[in-house]
């Protein structure tokens, strides 16, 4: 269960009820490597991951960009907080991103809700029947997703779109938790980019699969199986370009592309 803003100011959990402002966090989660292992389900997990103050030059960007605003946004109230994972519980299949962006997750409070990659991606979720409407643009529009889970390694906005290794391993737990929780029924993950690859691989091998070596390179379309060591079933990467704007406007990725990944990754999870 995500935070929501409330109308009259102050950003309240729904789990907790606590107001999350981010200037106003007086109880911050804690570093991730000590609160995520602890989250007993994925409501919590977000609810933790919402209140995290673990990287000072991310924490002060988030806030800075939600109080400078673009002018097109002048009239919002800004998240300018982690943005946790979005979708439900039971999911098969997830999709990686690398972290939100400065004017729309860190805007909306959603994962690539409210901005131009989220346009093109809901659109094909929404085509191929993994999102409940072809729009995401806010926390109240009504958004579900069905089988589907999208979160990233990174839940801050970072300046220039570019986390620093220290900064992307700080929040690693957070998503080695989510993948821990998801794990009974997760089968595909979709990576959206080569950097979400770089990012993820780290985070599988600290799950419950092996990562091969070489390690699988990225590629659209590009498809390793890995093995359980738990025993259970392996887990499909999948690689897609990402649905920058650099990406789509120049046709490098178009929906066709992006439907044929998520028809490809409702195959291999059983649900298409
Ligand atoms: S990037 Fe992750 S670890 Fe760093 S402050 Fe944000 S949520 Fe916390």
């Amino acid at each position: 269960m995500s935070p929501t803003v409330r109308a009259t100011g102050g950003v309240f959990c729904q789990f907790c009820g606590v107001d999350t402002s981010s200037e106003l966090i007086t109880n911050p989660s804690g570093h991730p490597a000590d609160a995520a292992p602890g989250a007993g389900h994925l409501a919590e997990l977000d609810e933790l991951v919402s209140r995290c103050t673990a990287c000072p030059r991310l924490v002060a960007w988030r806030e800075e960009v939600a109080r400078v605003k673009r002018a097109a946004f002048r009239d919002e109230e800004y998240w300018g907080r982690p943005v946790p994972g979005y979708g439900p519980a039971d999911a098969e299949i997830a999709i990686v991103g690398l972290a939100p962006a400065a004017h729309g997750g860190n805007r909306t409070g959603r994962i690539f809700t409210g901005d131009r990659s989220g346009d093109v991606l809901f659109r094909a979720l929404y085509d191929v029947g993994l999102a409940s409407q072809p729009e995401s643009v806010s926390l109240h529009d009504g958004l579900t997703l069905h089988h589907l889970r999208i979160t990233a390694p990174v839940h801050c906005a970072p300046p220039a779109n570019k986390p620093t290794p220290a900064e992307r391993d700080t929040c690693r737990p957070w998503l080695v938790r989510e993948l821990d929780l998801l794990r009974p029924t997760l089968k595909v993950v979709v990576v959206l980019g080569a950097f979400g690859w770089q990012a993820l691989l780290p985070v599988i091998a600290d799950a419950v699969w092996e990562v091969p070596r070489p390690r699988p390179k990225f590629g659209h379309l590009a498809h390793a199986e890995l093995p359980a060591t738990d025993a259970g079933s392996p887990l499909h990467l999948l690689g897609c370009y990402h649905v920058s704007q650099q990406n789509t406007f120049t046709g490098k990725l178009t929906p066709e592309m992006l439907r044929e990944v998520f028809d490809r990754a409702k195959q291999l999870s059983g649900i298409g």
